[in-house]
């Protein structure tokens, strides 16, 4: 998963394109990257770890420019070093600069294609490469000399057509202009915002609503499925759907990746997983649990938790205090050290947990690890009954589409049955939300739910299953 931000202005966007990525840190914390655009030059600067960590040593006057692009990453594949940091750029034809969020599931076949048949040499491990290559390889052939909108919009065609997989794009064409477009599925979200100025009006796309926020830009709309939108030089607003399939927008975007004062499609995040939690209820009474206490995950799970506590009408507690200055507890290799971890992060508040029957809300169960952990602590700090209730349905198949899910064998509910997984996790019963379930919640709004269905819009095949796994463990992300 990453986060993406381009802006189309008129005076210097070098800080905004900065904060903007801190609005969005969420998204990606193993590398962030800014390029501008200024006097017929880009500049740019990428760095590893936070925008504040990768930003630290910089001027930022050094990137100033009117147009710019921003990016923060969380590799699931790949490196983590600044090699794989975006954005990217060639220099041929014109310039074009370029940032994606998703994942490009043919990355062996374009790869081969690139080398072999178009001689370009694809040096890192990053995606980008291949939708930044496949883009400029197709536009090389137009006439240069009086390259049209419509040679834009068939050259993004021509990447809908042969790069397979998620992915949102946001282009820089020196002297052409800007250029958001998504995949036929609309998997990954791009929204588009404005803001007058005295100079016009300046454009901005991202992944998440919350940089508005930051920046001061006014929502103009999600991009559709396989929608291009183009910006020319006279700062006029082209669009266009090119290549359109099923439109699937990641509903685990509504469950964890977003940030709860987002909006995407008209929906807040925050009040969808209060929707989400409210649906638990069925749930909880099917499986004949009663609990005293409602408690949440934090920090991600509290709007289903206190959804869920709304409606059963049971009280709502924090029963674990999260201490934020803890980071990534699994790397840690020993057992044992791993335990101290786990509680220095997420310290349950006895007075609350002990002597009570206790459900404990997250937004998904993936590999269980943490979720054992939990209620281990709960369990040893007087806990008298413990449910893990996950908002979402068991993730029992790989996210092939830039999510840190994508190897089968990791994945808890994969191989497990739900009685088996509350036999590990040491709970009473595991509570999922069912398939069904989440659909009747997302009805008027076509969704992928690939991971917890099966259901892959964009069809997979072993081959490639297997491909993405190998590509995954060899980034030894694991
Ligand atoms: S498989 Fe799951 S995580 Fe991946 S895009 Fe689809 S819904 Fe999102």
């Amino acid at each position: 998963m990453c986060g993406i931000l381009g802006i189309s202005g008129f005076e210097d966007i070098s800080p905004e394109l900065v904060s903007g990525l801190v609005a969005i840190q969420h998204r990606g914390q193993d590398s962030a990257g800014v390029l501008t655009y200024r006097d017929g030059r880009f500049r740019s600067h990428k760095g590893t770890g936070h925008v504040s960590q990768a930003f630290r040593k910089v001027d930022i006057s050094k990137l100033a420019g009117n147009i710019g692009l921003g990016h923060v990453r969380y590799a699931t594949i790949g490196s983590t070093e600044a090699i794989d940091a975006q954005p990217f750029a060639v220099n041929y034809p014109f310039g074009i600069a370029m940032v994606h969020n998703g994942n490009v599931i043919n990355f062996v076949k374009l790869r081969e294609v690139l080398n072999d048949q178009y001689h370009r040499m694809v040096e890192t491990s990053n995606d980008v490469e291949l939708l930044l290559y496949t883009f400029a390889t197709y536009l090389q052939e137009k006439d240069l000399g009086n390259l049209s909108k419509e040679d834009i919009y068939e050259s993004v065609e021509f990447v809908q057509k042969h790069v397979k997989g998620a992915y949102s794009c946001i282009t820089y064409i020196k002297g052409k202009g800007f250029l958001a477009f998504t995949d036929p599925y609309g998997i990954r979200p791009l929204i588009m915002g404005k803001k007058e100025t005295e100079k016009g009006t300046q454009y901005i796309f991202t992944s998440e609503t919350v940089v508005f926020d930051y920046l001061g830009y006014e929502y103009v709309r999600d991009l559709e499925a396989g929608e291009a939108v183009f910006i020319d030089t006279e700062n006029r607003v082209h669009s266009r759907i090119l290549k359109r399939e099923r439109p699937s927008f990641c509903v685990f975007e509504y469950i964890y990746f977003a940030r709860e004062d987002s909006v995407f499609r008209q929906r807040l995040v925050a009040s969808e997983r209060v929707r989400m939690g409210k649906a638990l209820e069925k749930r909880l009474q099917e499986a004949g649990v009663y609990p005293d206490i409602i408690i949440d995950v934090p920090n991600s799970a509290y709007f289903f938790a206190s959804g869920l506590a709304e409606k059963l009408q049971v009280p709502y507690r924090r029963g674990l205090a999260k201490n934020r200055f803890v980071g990534r507890s699994f790397i840690t290799a020993n057992a044992e050290l791993r335990k101290h971890v786990v509680r220095q992060k997420l310290n349950p508040i006895r007075d609350i947990v002990s002597g009570r029957k206790i459900a404990v809300v997250d937004d998904s169960i993936v590999r269980g690890t943490t979720s054992r952990h939990i209620v281990n602590m709960l369990k040893e700090d007087g806990a008298k009954e413990v449910y893990f209730v996950s908002a979402s349905p068991p993730v029992k198949y790989p996210c092939i589409y830039g999510i840190d899910m994508s190897v089968k064998k990791e994945l808890i509910a994969a191989n497990n049955t739900t009685e088996e997984i509350a036999g590990k996790l040491n709970c009473e019963k595991v509570i999922y939300q069912t398939v069904e379930g989440l659909r009747d919640l997302y009805r008027d709004l076509p969704i992928c739910d690939a991971c917890f269905s099966g259901d892959y819009p964009t069809g997979i095949t072993q081959e490639i299953l297997d491909q993405i796994e190998d590509e995954k463990l060899k980034s030894n992300r694991m």
